[in-house]
């Protein structure tokens, strides 16, 4: 057991949190005089629910989990820089990643000024858990790991991920951006097993609402309570809550994206794999592919020039020589080999 009380930072165990006057009186009826909303304008003039309750019940339906269960926040990047302000003391506690991976969770610690350490993965992208469990020490709160990963799109290894969360007696923070797209199931249906566990999932990969900002973090009660205790009051508008309750209605169309998506990529790599421009295809359990050419900046100019926008991925830790191709469209996709068919080097 995990004694997630004793991780949590002094300040914000001590805090007394701002009680918004939605969250005082809770019901959506009466005259309500005590926000100091404009009586016009409904039902934009109110503000929206602190604590997301249908949008969260929905939610849990899908994801098949408890309420209890469930932190929304203005995307992922919310509960990541939650987690971090109410774990890591500034400048005493740190932070143990793999690298390479996302690049949101170094930002969002160096802005906390925690203490950030990479360990790197294997050549092939994997996690050795004694590595990342070797940089550990008496400071360290929190470990961020990503599967399937961004920038390399492989799922993690479930055994090494699981010595981690066992071994560790902080937080280990799993982002399952990607999740949907994996042939593997992710970690939310053990969530009840790993009390140490979060789950970061979004809505702006398979569910297509990137612009909307909806991110999920999935854990124990008590880590709920403490995102809870220190987010925003109102941290997710109303027009997100609208608009994503909508969509979770529609779950048959992004299915059939999931599976667009997919089958793309097996078209997209088998037709890379056949041009001499691609010297490897990484594989991929995510809704982008790693591919490494000998001049990256070059190719990568060259599709600029033809207004086909990729990611430079070859400053980044093992992915010399790579980009990194998000799956469009089918003719996104087809143009994407055009051009490519016609690159020489
Ligand atoms: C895209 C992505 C996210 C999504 O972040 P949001 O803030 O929810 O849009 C999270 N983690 C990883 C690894 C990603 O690649």
């Amino acid at each position: 057991m995990t004694d997630i009380q004793k991780l949590i930072r002094k300040n914000i165990l001590t805090l007394h949190p701002y009680s918004s006057a939605r969250e005082e009186y809770k019901g959506d009826e009466g005259i309500l005089l005590d926000a100091n909303e404009n009586p016009f304008n409904g039902p934009y003039n109110r503000y929206p629910d602190p604590v997301q309750k249908s949008l969260k019940a929905k939610i849990s339906v899908v994801k098949n989990c408890s309420v209890e269960n469930i932190f929304l926040g203005n995307g992922s990047d919310e509960p990541i820089d939650l987690l971090i302000r109410a774990f890591c003391e500034p400048s005493e506690d740190n932070i143990v990643a793999m690298d390479p991976t996302y690049g949101m969770y170094q930002v969002a610690a160096d802005i906390n000024n925690v203490e950030y350490k990479k360990v790197l993965l294997t050549e092939s992208f994997q996690l050795e858990a004694d590595r990342l469990l070797n940089a550990v020490n008496k400071k360290t709160k929190l470990i961020f790991l990503c599967s399937p990963n961004n920038p390399t799109g492989n799922l993690l290894d479930r055994e090494q991920i699981i010595k981690i969360i066992n071994e560790f007696s902080g937080l280990v923070i799993l982002d399952e951006a990607y999740i949907d797209f994996s042939i593997q199931p992710g970690f939310l249906v053990n969530l009840k097993t790993y009390q140490n566990l979060v789950v970061l999932q979004t809505f702006s990969k398979a569910w297509g609402m990137a612009s909307i900002r909806l991110g999920m973090a999935f854990a124990d009660p008590q880590i709920i309570a403490v995102l809870n205790k220190i987010k925003y009051p109102y941290n997710l508008n109303l027009l997100t809550q609208q608009f994503a309750l909508k969509d979770l209605d529609n779950i048959e169309r992004v299915e059939n994206w999931i599976k667009n998506i997919i089958s793309q990529k097996l078209i997209l790599t088998t037709k890379l794999k056949e041009l001499p421009v691609i010297q490897k295809v990484y594989p991929s359990n995510a809704n982008f592919i790693l591919v490494k050419v000998e001049n990256p900046d070059r190719v990568y100019k060259y599709l600029l020039n033809k207004k086909i926008i990729v990611r430079n991925r070859s400053s980044v830790s093992l992915c010399i020589g790579c980009l990194r191709i998000t799956i469009g469209s089918e003719d996104e996709n087809k143009i994407l080999i055009d051009a490519l068919k016609h690159f020489n080097g």
